[in-house]
């Protein structure tokens, strides 16, 4: 989606809303495409004292692998974002400013960005995700696994023997 921001940068426009849905499911972030869902962007360029500047809210859902089960994880987000466009970058671009060649906002990519930067770190199914059992790899949210009893079982039997060589 390209925004022809002209009208607001040349004065003739005070604001213009914007309201579209992006495409951005072939987006790669960490060996997956996170953003499969059609993304909405919804908010205003407007222009203030000479400052064109674009606010908006943007929805969203972030599909990702459980940190713990591997389970696929999806979330409904949205966040703010916030930009001073600029038809040209002086010199030192302290990376708050967003160039807009010949006045043509290319949305995606600075939705992308934004959305990136904005996911969480941390993806859990469920806060009391059991995760897989280390030792046969099961997950244990569906199934139950022996490997944990074993453990137990293998700790008596040490128990018992040093019980045994000590009455010897
Ligand atoms: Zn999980
Ligand atoms: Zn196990």
């Amino acid at each position: 989606m390209i925004l022809d921001l002209k009208q607001v940068f040349i004065g003739e426009k005070k604001s213009m809303p914007v309201d579209c849905t992006l495409d951005i499911s072939q987006l790669e972030y960490q060996n997956n495409h996170p953003f499969i869902d059609p993304v909405r962007v919804k908010g205003e360029v407007s222009a203030e004292s000479g400052i064109v500047r674009l606010k908006a809210t943007v929805y969203f859902a972030y599909q990702c692998a459980c940190d713990r089960c591997l389970d696929a994880v999806k979330r409904q987000m949205q966040i703010p974002i916030e930009h001073v466009l600029v038809t040209s970058l002086s010199g030192d671009d302290d990376g708050e400013l967003k160039q807009v060649k010949h006045f043509k906002l290319v949305l995606d990519d600075l939705v992308s960005e934004d959305l990136i930067i904005s996911v969480p770190s941390k993806n859990l199914c469920r806060d009391d995700c059991r995760g897989l059992c280390p030792n046969c790899g099961i997950n244990l949210n569906t199934q139950s696994c022996a490997c944990q009893s074993n453990k137990i079982d293998n700790r008596f039997k040490i128990l018992e023997q040093l019980k045994q060589s000590d009455l010897q």
